[in-house]
């Protein structure tokens, strides 16, 4: 576990600029898999019982689509901009914080653990349905084939049915545009 020092802040601004192997930030409970080094570049300052940190951080997850379930990796790259504060903030404090355009979080103890923010920033990072390609066409509901290896014959078989109603209803509107002009 990395860990920022909150007393070690008070002498001054703590920079980290390493890699955070995997196995440090993934957990068993995550939405994905994490299997190269995380980049950080942070720097951390301390204002009175204010923590600081700026800078980025660049990864990957190893994750499903949403579409085909397939696995992917999707590449995290991402600006940090957050403040730490104690984990109860008093109530003047509140006010404070909404002045201010920066992420809030919270530190336990008298350290920030830097592995357990990376995996928050990550979890964060993961949209609700991920993608493997934009236009990813999905599995077939009728067969199950995943349709960007190869195609199925379900589809052709269901738009030649000549009784289909959505193609009854198609022509119905366009004759109805026809006679109106
Ligand atoms: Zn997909
Ligand atoms: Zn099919």
């Amino acid at each position: 576990m990395r860990k920022i020092n909150i007393q070690e802040l008070e002498k001054g601004p703590v920079y980290l600029q390493e890699e955070r192997p995997p196995h440090q930030i993934d957990t068993q409970d995550l939405p994905f898999r994490i299997e190269k080094n995380v980049w950080i570049d942070l720097e951390f300052r301390r204002q009175k019982k204010n923590i600081f940190a700026l800078g980025s951080l660049r990864g990957e997850m190893i994750t499903n689509c949403a579409r085909c379930l397939a696995e992917f990796i999707l590449p995290v790259q991402m600006r940090i901009q957050v403040r730490f504060c104690p984990k109860v903030p008093p109530t003047s404090t509140l006010q404070e914080l909404s002045e201010q355009d920066l992420d809030v979080c919270y530190y336990e103890k008298d350290f920030i653990d830097v592995d357990a923010h990376i995996r928050e920033n990550f979890l964060l990072s993961l949209p609700i349905k991920p993608l493997c390609q934009e236009d990813c066409a999905g599995l077939c509901q009728s067969c199950g084939q995943n349709l960007n290896l190869s195609s199925c014959t379900c589809a052709r078989e269901k738009s030649s049915l000549p009784s289909s109603r959505l193609g009854n209803l198609l022509k119905n509107l366009d004759f109805s545009k026809h006679s109106a002009s």
